[in-house]
């Protein structure tokens, strides 16, 4: 009962604004993680006061809760687009600038970085250990199976089925060997298909993987004590950086220091 007195002052998942938002709906991406937190917030503290309210339309709580104001970024259909702004040169010449990537600039974005992220996936050898320039003086072992051919394998399938998928609606064929320059050169309908939403987090997710896998974010553990806090099994040390740090005391050593003091060299060789 109390409910249906409610739920004419429901709140909507669309924002009152100037802009006509009858048939607009929040961008699916990240950009709204704050917008979706505070909404469902709201709408739980809306609901219990609604609870509140008796049969004949009365309560004791005096005010709905306040609406949080923020606003989201709306989806174009589905992702929001970059937003231009007009900017202004030291000789008074006016571009336009883009001025926040917005969800479909960073799907296009990472889109774009593939090719090269896939040139350099490593062919051999674990992939979960950082190869500094450094450990080149390291003999190393025989090189292993690499499960970088697993991930490439597992690309290319997901890779096909996005761009035959995207040529078929387009009404055309996609050139086999040439799929990403396809799915690159048709972002729009890409990102605004029937499956835009899997699709698009499916491209950020592979560019993750990638990057990953490539080693731009990879962080390895190395064996030994660290020497200010006397921690085993804390030392880590971030792929294209010179410094190990300890995770437990924050204590930062150089490579060569490392290898010279805190290493084991027997256990550290086997490992490599
Ligand atoms: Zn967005
Ligand atoms: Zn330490």
């Amino acid at each position: 009962m109390s409910r249906r007195y409610a739920a004419q002052y429901a709140p909507t998942g669309t924002q009152p604004q100037a802009e006509p938002t009858d048939a607009l709906t929040p961008c699916v991406g990240r950009c709204n993680a704050a917008y979706r937190r505070a909404q469902a917030e709201y709408e739980d503290a809306y609901w219990r006061w609604a609870d509140t309210v008796d049969e004949h339309g009365y309560t004791d709580a005096p005010e709905p809760p306040p609406h949080h104001g923020i606003e989201f970024w709306p989806g174009r259909p589905v992702w929001c687009e970059p937003t231009y702004a007009p900017v202004v040169g030291p000789r008074g010449q006016v571009t336009m600038d883009r001025v926040r990537d917005g969800c479909q600039g960073r799907i296009t974005d990472a889109l774009a970085e593939l090719p090269g992220l896939l040139r350099d996936i490593p062919t051999s050898g674990p992939l979960s250990i950082a190869q500094p320039e450094e450990r080149r003086a390291t003999t190393s072992a025989a090189p292993s199976p690499s499960p970088a051919f697993d991930e490439a394998d597992a690309f290319d399938r997901w890779l096909a089925d996005l761009t035959d998928r995207l040529a078929a609606r387009l009404g055309t064929t996609c050139p086999s060997g040439r799929r990403l320059d396809f799915a690159a050169a048709h972002p729009v309908p890409l990102l605004s298909g029937p499956d835009a939403q899997d699709d698009g987090e499916a491209i950020m997710s592979w560019h993750e993987r990638l990057k990953r896998i490539v080693g731009a974010d990879l962080k390895s553990r190395l064996p030994g004590t660290c020497r200010a806090c006397d921690a085993r099994g804390q030392l880590r040390h971030r792929n294209a950086e010179h410094l190990v740090k300890c995770r437990a005391c924050h204590a930062v050593y150089e490579w060569d220091d490392y290898q010279d003091n805190l290493a084991p060299g027997e256990q550290w060789e086997r490992s490599a």
